[in-house]
């Protein structure tokens, strides 16, 4: 297994649930579990809402939020179905969410209500708009730890997580498969890479195909400062902009009883760059030597520019918070860590929307796994498993 992300430690143990007596190791370059993606999300557990109905995100998400908080009850770890609301600010959005009420019906999301203004501010006293819909069952947890849970069931079971290894060459060997990392050799029956914001890359060192490409779309986050974490009860989202993947600036309750304004989605220069200044030539040359890179950024350069406005302007990111909920102010928030998301972008510049998998001989490859991922972490690892064997 190459990722000790909340994918690769999934995949992991299912193997070991399901065949206790095979040996498994997980591979990860970092020193601890959990660092990129996993360690950097905005911690909702997603209950089903957007996806496209039958798409692979639809069907995993909803298998996999229910294991995931049967994992949460039995592990003790934190579930709050603190809810969440939609909310169409004008009458132009309200046929875009009837659209998302329709997908969630079909979707099998439970306990949905259509609510009007005064509906919304009974569920959120501080938001406002013509009408939204409410998700009752969405909730907040706290994936690092969940990960960190997924770790010890695999040494748990027999298996090994062996950190600072560094996978830089995939060979195979006769019927097996060889790993190369920086420090030693492994020869493995099967590999499985879930290797998040570098997919491609060690996609590629297996012989799979250049595309579609990794391009790296950092999520910025401001946290409301104590004395105003009381603007929202739960989870408070926009209408997303159905051209995109990405849920719009939102609010977020954490585990921790903060709440975070965020993540915008900047094309980032680096792809574990967490800050605006991080830039890897590296990274850099392969975004832009990608067709599919260039085709993206000729299409949606508009859309590029206001996302780098709300980056470098605080005023003009809460302006876009303030559009559903009035009260908020720049003099609210404070900045707050940021992620890198893995998008992937197929050669003809579009940005994959559902969950995709590769296959080279004995090797699966995750090429595509983007919120709701960890929410879905459990049933992708049984998709994934089935896969494989
Ligand atoms: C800003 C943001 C907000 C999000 N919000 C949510 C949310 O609320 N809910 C939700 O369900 N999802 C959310 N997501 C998505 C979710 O975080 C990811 O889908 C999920 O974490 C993917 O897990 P992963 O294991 O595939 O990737 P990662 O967690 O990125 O793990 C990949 C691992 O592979 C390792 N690796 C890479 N290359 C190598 C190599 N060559 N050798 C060895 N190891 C290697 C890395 O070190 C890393 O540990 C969000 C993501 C971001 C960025």
């Amino acid at each position: 297994m190459v990722g000790a992300g909340i994918l690769g430690l999934a995949v992991a143990r299912r193997i070991l649930e399901l065949r206790p007596e095979e040996s498994v190791t997980v591979l990860d370059k970092e020193d601890r579990v959990a660092a990129h993606q996993t360690g950097h999300n905005s911690g909702v557990a997603h209950a089903g809402v957007y996806y496209a109905p039958g798409s692979l995100k639809a069907r995993l998400c909803r298998r996999g939020i229910g294991l995931l908080q049967e994992f949460c009850a039995e592990r003790d770890l934190p579930y709050d179905e603190c809810g969440k609301v939609i909310v169409a600010r004008t009458d132009a959005e309200v046929a875009p969410l009837r659209e998302i009420e329709r997908r969630a019906a079909e979707n099998g999301v439970p306990g949905l209500r259509w609510l009007d203004g005064s509906g919304l501010r009974e569920v959120e006293p501080h938001a406002a708009g013509v009408a939204a819909l409410h998700s009752p069952h969405t909730a907040i947890v706290d994936f690092p730890a969940v990960a960190r849970a997924f770790a010890g069931d695999v040494l748990g079971a027999g298996g090994a997580v062996r950190l600072g290894c560094e996978v830089i060459g995939i060979r195979r060997d006769g019927e097996r498969v060889r790993v190369i990392t920086a420090r030693e050799e492994f020869v493995f029956d099967r590999l499985i890479v879930c290797a998040g914001l570098q997919a491609d890359r060690v996609a590629r060192l297996a012989g799979d195909s250049p595309g579609p490409a990794i391009v790296p779309f950092r999520g910025e986050y401001y946290r409301l400062v104590p004395s105003r974490t009381d603007l929202v009860r739960g989870l408070i989202y926009p209408v997303p902009d159905p051209r995109y993947p990405f849920l719009g600036v939102h609010f977020t309750r954490r585990v921790d009883g903060g709440v975070d304004v965020g993540p915008n989605a900047v094309p980032a220069l680096a792809r574990e760059g967490y800050r605006r200044r991080d830039l890897s030539g590296a990274d850099l040359w392969e975004t832009l030597r990608w067709p599919g890179s260039r085709r993206m950024a000729r299409r949606n350069w508009r859309t590029g520019l206001m996302e780098m406005y709300g980056s470098v302007s605080r005023r003009a990111f809460i302006a876009r918070a303030r559009t559903f909920v009035p009260e908020l102010t720049a003099a609210d928030v404070v900045r707050a860590p940021a992620g890198v998301r893995a998008q992937t972008v197929d050669a003809d510049g579009s940005l994959v929307d559902d969950f995709r998998l590769g296959r080279v001989g004995r090797v699966v490859t995750v090429r595509n796994a983007p919120s709701p991922a960890a929410t879905s972490s459990l049933a992708i690892a049984e998709y994934i498993v089935d896969l494989a064997t």
